[in-house]
């Protein structure tokens, strides 16, 4: 719809429910919309006509509103109607956006009546609090009640400069000296909110009348948060809704005479205890950037990879690929990811491998390791130059060996020794790869028991694939050796980013004790390329793997 159109619909739209302009720049209108039956005056502001920035709804009166804590009112923003997930408008019909806004509006404001205006406000107390300062903190959520003294950094990487509460200096690729000071926080499984009202706590005062009205921080007394802010600590709460937090800073006359040398650390609380009713309080807020919440954030209906070790063999296009997708569910978290490859970063590899030029000639294996370090500082990565079969010691040790070599003498040499030689945690052994030039990705799990294993996929070595990936029955072919570069399957990054897609998928869904069909396949390419249902085949009665094992148990 043209903007003067979409214009001129809003203003008669507005008009006819008696809205009159009372700005014409960012046309804004002034009118009224019904809160529970009572009118309350509005001004409606649209700054944009496609809707595209949202209109926004400011009280002209706050009075008119009964509750003492109204929810979802700010002052620049105007009342907060839409959710995290926003609004779908109809831009086609601006007028019935528009109303739907107002209605919109109305129903935010009705939800803090019934003394729920608290419980609403604390959805997003953490807005409210209005921090002067803001850290980043590396250390997660404890979800139950407790304490803990931790300590703000300052971390500097090139120009950057963060500030970070965390357990030590120890952040790989940043510098972070001594500590700044001490940070105290109060974990709690509850939430906190406005206490009588939604003002902040601006000082000693209006902060123990706000310590005090928060049931969710009972466990911590009063005096001990005044404690630590007059030896000039850094007070947290950790809560289920909220990383707020509180510090007072020290009055000049005290921090230059320390500085000085006039006056000693040791007696900073007894001189702020003196003029502590003077004192200002600074507040702050921080964000869960642990690696427990950024692995597990998106997943919360799987139980990620968190706690599991995982085996990564073959850092090559897809194993590049899957080793980061592994990361981000949660692999590396707890336990260490291992990425095992013996080669190294060749010119060929960068057109679809995850690393870069700065990489060549590295090992493989080293390199991905470090590229995925730079991920988090607390990501355990664990890179092994070496043959993954010579390495079978160290992979059976791990939950889960995930095959990404997409090469058939190391699939069913790993295929066997799996079979065989099962560890004491090694429980599953999944493989991917690239079908024929990239018709096709496949992912295979295998647990050891009564289904089939990787070489019933195909038991005669010169046979036929059960579950192709591919229309007809084409062999890889192979892109003769060039320019020093040896010969290879030549397909596009697409395929080994599926590849890895759909085996970190299938990872998750056994992480979570669901593994469902074994063997998953996707067409890539439309024409070459052939799809299966997900599918646990039978075991083969003539593979040369397993049928003579299944024979004598
Ligand atoms: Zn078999």
């Amino acid at each position: 719809m043209k903007p003067a159109a979409a214009r001129a619909e809003i203003h008669a739209t507005l008009v006819a429910r008696g809205f009159t302009i009372a700005d014409g720049s960012c046309p804004t209108f002034a009118g009224a919309i019904r809160v529970h039956g009572k009118k309350v005056d509005v001004l409606l502001e649209v700054p944009d006509t496609r809707l595209i920035e949202r209109p926004r709804v400011h009280l002209v009166d706050r009075t008119q509103i009964d509750p003492e804590v109204l929810a979802h009112v700010e002052v620049d923003t105007g009342i907060c109607y839409a959710s995290g997930a926003g609004l779908p408008l109809d831009n086609m019909r601006p007028g019935e956006a528009i109303l739907r806004i107002l209605a919109e509006a109305a129903t935010t404001l009705e939800r803090s009546f019934k003394g729920r205006g608290a419980e609403e406000a604390a959805d997003e107390y953490q807005q409210y609090w209005h921090a002067e300062r803001h850290a980043w903190s590396l250390v997660p959520r404890l979800g139950r009640a407790g304490t803990r003294t931790l300590d703000l950094y300052k971390a500097s990487r090139s120009d950057r400069k963060i500030t970070i509460i965390s357990e030590s200096n120890m952040i790989s690729g940043w510098e972070a000296g001594a500590p700044v000071r001490g940070v105290y926080i109060v974990d709690t499984d509850g939430r906190v909110g406005p206490g009588a009202t939604l003002e902040q706590p601006k000082d000693l005062a209006t902060l123990r009348t706000w310590w005090v009205a928060q049931a969710a921080l009972g466990h911590v007394h009063w005096q001990t948060i005044e404690q630590k802010l007059l030896a000039d600590e850094l007070c947290f709460v950790f809560a289920a809704n909220a990383m707020i937090g509180f510090r007072i800073p020290p009055p000049r006359s005290i921090s230059s005479g320390v500085k000085g040398g006039r006056i000693r650390e040791a007696a900073i609380p007894r001189m702020m205890q003196l003029v502590k009713d003077k004192l200002g309080l600074q507040r702050w807020s921080a964000s869960d950037c642990s690696l427990k919440r950024i692995t597990s954030r998106n997943v919360p209906k799987l139980a990620g990879l968190t706690g599991k070790k995982v085996g990564l063999v073959g850092c090559g296009t897809i194993g590049s690929h899957l080793a980061r997708m592994m990361m981000q569910s949660g692999a590396g978290s707890d336990q260490p990811l291992y990425l095992f490859d013996n080669d190294h970063v060749a010119p060929g590899n960068l057109g679809r491998h995850l690393l870069n030029l700065e990489n060549l000639g590295q090992n493989k294996a080293q390199a991905l390791a470090a590229e995925l370090q730079r991920f988090h500082p607390s990501v355990q990565i664990k890179a092994v130059d070496a043959d993954a079969v010579a390495s079978w010691l160290l992979l059976k040790n791990c939950d889960i060996i995930v095959d990404a070599t997409g090469d058939w003498n190391v699939q069913t040499n790993l295929n066997e020794l799996f079979l065989e030689d099962r560890g004491l945690h090694l429980t599953a052994l999944l493989h991917s790869w690239v079908f024929a030039n990239g018709a096709g990705v496949q992912s295979f799990l295998n647990l050891g028991d009564d289904k089939a294993c990787f070489r019933c996929l195909k038991p005669e070595f010169d046979g036929k694939w059960r579950y192709p990936a591919a229309q007809h029955d084409v062999e890889t072919e192979f892109t003769p050796a060039t320019c020093g570069d040896g010969t290879y399957a030549a397909f596009s990054v697409d395929a080994p980013v599926m590849a890895a897609a759909l085996a970190n998928r299938a990872i998750l869904d056994w992480a979570r004790g669901q593994p469902g069909q074994r063997l998953r396949t996707v067409a890539v390419d439309l024409v070459e390329g052939r799809s299966h249902k997900p599918v646990s085949p039978e075991p083969a009665a003539n593979c040369p793997a397993c049928a003579a094992l299944r024979a004598s148990r």
